[in-house]
């Protein structure tokens, strides 16, 4: 028996990875009635109607947030201020206003300024995503047994509770917590990973000797991995860490202490210590693993994606799998 609907009509602004997927996942679970897409690039919209995962996409916002009671912002979290601002004159009121945004605090302070009253905002942040952006990368199991984070404002317990319910309609889990938890906990999980590869990668470009001939044909090692991650979205990842500023500088204070105390033990040769940190380590993958945060695949599971970061099972408009493939490992983020 298909499931009521828990919004009339969600409007999403920004339909790259996270708003296509969005839109599929939210028609997959029938959880809204109807679906308008806003994005800044009118060939964003134009394959938005493409490939017919909204019931809007015209570019037209005062059509688009008419009669929304959902409006999730999904653009890179630099833009959000300016997005903010521009949809509020046609915030219809009672509307939740949430986002997707990787860093919450500086998102509140961007978006909160321009909610006008009687619109309840709540901030959210899923813990899904992979390497590809655009409404082609998308795909509607995206969220499936990923974590979606609330960071909610004092007194919307009840938007808070609604927007929990759809989030879980889509699959996820969900969870609140403050802002700077928030900040700071994807700081070590999220931001630095992101660091780390991007400056592992930028180094080995450097060793231009090297990376010749010798880093892509061996790259079947550890930093293929790296060079995957490396590959995520310029533009969000320049406004991740320009917005996560504090926390990120704090977590990489402390990585940078540990990486010296793992230089002196390969200094000292002292086998033991380095011994004992790996043994430390293995046994966090396998916690991760356990709990249904990735696979234990040699692959990560990336056999079941295509080129474009889909299952391979999907097709544009992506109607509900029923294959037995368990959804893919997307990185989380
Ligand atoms: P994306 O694929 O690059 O999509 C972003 C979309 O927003 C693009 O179509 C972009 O258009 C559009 N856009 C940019 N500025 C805009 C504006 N002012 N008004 C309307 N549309 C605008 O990015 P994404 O990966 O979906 O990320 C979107 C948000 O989700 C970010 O805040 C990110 O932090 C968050 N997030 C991402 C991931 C992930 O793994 N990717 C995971 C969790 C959360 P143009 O292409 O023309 O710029």
């Amino acid at each position: 028996m298909t499931e009521e609907p828990l919004f009339q009509k969600l409007a999403l602004v920004g339909m790259g990875l996270i708003g296509s997927s969005l839109a599929r996942a939210a028609r997959a679970h029938h959880a809204v009635e109807r679906i308008a897409a806003l994005d800044a690039s009118p060939s964003v919209l134009a394959r938005v109607r493409e490939l017919r995962i909204a019931d809007e996409a015209d570019g037209d916002a005062a059509g688009a947030l008419r009669d929304a009671d959902l409006v999730i912002l999904c653009t890179p979290v630099g833009a959000l201020g300016a997005v903010a601002r521009e949809i509020a004159p046609y915030l219809q009121r009672g509307a939740i206003l949430s986002d997707v945004g990787s860093v919450k605090g500086s998102v509140v302070a961007q978006v909160a300024p321009h909610v006008p009253p009687g619109v309840r905002f709540v901030p959210a942040h899923p813990l899904a995503g992979t390497e590809f952006s655009g409404p082609d990368a998308g795909f509607a199991t995206l969220f499936h047994n990923r974590w979606c984070l609330l960071t909610p404002l004092a007194g919307e317990d009840e938007a808070v509770e609604a927007l929990a319910e759809f989030w879980k309609r889509l699959g996820a889990r969900v969870e609140t917590m403050t802002t700077e938890h928030h900040d700071l906990a994807l700081a070590i999980t999220s931001h630095l990973p992101h660091l780390i590869a991007y400056n592992i990668v930028g180094t080995a470009d450097h060793l231009e000797k090297v990376t010749e001939s010798e880093v892509i044909k061996f790259s079947a090692s550890g930093f293929r991995d790296f060079t995957r991650i490396a590959a995520s979205d310029p533009t969000m990842w320049r406004d991740v860490f320009l917005h996560n500023k504090a926390a990120v500088l704090e977590m990489l204070a402390r990585f940078n202490a540990d990486l010296s105390a793992l230089q002196g033990l390969i200094e000292r040769g002292d086998g033991d210590g380095l011994f004992d940190l790996f043994t430390r380590t293995r046994a966090i993958r396998r916690s991760v693993v356990e709990q249904g945060q990735d696979t234990a695949a040699p692959d990560f599971g990336r056999g079941a994606l295509n080129e474009g970061g889909r299952p391979k099972s999907a097709i544009s408009g992506d109607p509900p799998s029923t294959s037995p493939m368990r959804d893919p490992p997307p990185s989380i983020r």
